[in-house]
């Protein structure tokens, strides 16, 4: 994926100096509850660009791509987020992934982290000499509501992958997690779904998931509140800007290791 509404978080997080964004295809198709107002087709929309028909972009080569006095473009040590308008496992995009691995294999300095909702196609699009997977590659699943948790968490959770963050964003109903949740996951990071008219979550829910991962001893991230925000049952209107803002006020992230 993807995706969605977490490009403008990507864009913002991109800013840091400790990342850069590789945005290697563009365009997907929805899949689950979770796309319904995806930022990708919400966004080509206002330029009349068709989301589903899936291309590389100019920026493709951009790990490997080197600077006239020979060294690479994006300096050691970054955080790349991948993929964030597209999903890194779309079956439009198999062609073009081994090629994609290949420049992720040349780069063990650089630290990869892409988001998906098609972790079921993880074991048909892996390299041959993936093993138990890539020190410099993060995937992070989405599970919006109770039935894609069902379906995907499982997967994830047996997957060979280095690092898991298990994505629930846009948050779409309160979720039971606990007969996957435990330390196999580095993280779970929740949202709420920003945009007009798109649909509400409710502060308990959150609450509900940040309980789950202390008794599974996962790191938890509230990220942010999303564009209707209910908490004892009043239902808030929270503008974009402040939606980041509002979820770190809430102070309900937790760490394990006390970080
Ligand atoms: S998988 Fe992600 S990028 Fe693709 S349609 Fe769904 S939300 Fe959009």
């Amino acid at each position: 994926m993807e995706q969605l509404n977490l490009l403008g978080k990507f864009e913002e997080e991109a800013k840091e100096a400790s990342s850069v964004s590789w945005n290697l295809w563009h365009g997907c198709h929805k899949i689950s509850p979770g796309c319904q107002h995806c930022y990708v087709y919400r966004s080509d929309s206002r330029y009349g660009r068709d989301s589903s028909k899936v291309e590389k972009t100019s920026a493709f080569d951009l790990p490997i791509r080197r600077k006239r006095g020979g060294g690479f473009v994006v300096p050691s040590g970054k955080t790349v987020y991948t993929c964030f308008t597209s999903d890194f496992f779309l079956t439009d995009a198999d062609e073009w992934r081994t090629e994609a691995w290949d420049m992720i294999r040349q780069r063990p300095d650089l630290n990869f982290f892409f988001i998906t909702k098609r972790i079921h196609r993880f074991r048909d699009c892996i390299p041959d000499d993936w093993g138990e997977g890539w020190d410099n590659v993060s995937i992070g699943c989405t599970v919006e509501n109770q039935a894609m948790a069902e379906f995907r968490l499982p997967i994830f959770r047996d997957a060979p992958i280095k690092h898991k963050t298990i994505i629930c964003e846009p948050l779409l109903e309160e979720l039971d997690l606990q007969p996957w949740l435990g330390n196999w996951a580095d993280q779970l990071v929740a949202g709420g779904e920003s945009g007009k008219n798109v649909r509400p979550c409710d502060f308990d829910w959150f609450l509900s998931l940040r309980q789950q991962c202390i008794d599974a001893g996962v790191s938890f991230r509230f990220k942010q509140t999303g564009a209707y925000f209910v908490k004892d049952g009043v239902r808030y209107h929270v503008p974009r800007k402040f939606q980041h803002q509002q979820a770190k006020k809430a102070n309900i992230n937790y760490d394990p290791e006390g970080r």
